[in-house]
């Protein structure tokens, strides 16, 4: 499965990096860094949750 950023909705605000920081990281630009191209299947269902966490909806895990 993968985790992609609407880089034009993100606030930078560390919601998902708090949640899961071995997969979200903020470069010293604020910009959002996904660590991972492709995340294990096993890990769906916490990763759906940290997308529905997104204040803005920044966040799609397909
Ligand atoms: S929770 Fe959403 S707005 Fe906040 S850093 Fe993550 S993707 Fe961006």
């Amino acid at each position: 499965m993968n985790i992609e950023v609407d880089r034009e909705r993100c606030e930078a605000n560390g919601v998902c990096v708090g949640m899961a920081p071995d997969v979200f990281d903020l470069d010293d630009q604020d910009s959002l860094v996904i660590s991972v191209a492709h995340v294990v299947a096993a890990r769906e269902s916490e990763l759906s949750q940290i997308a529905a966490s997104c204040p803005v909806a920044a966040l799609t895990v397909s």
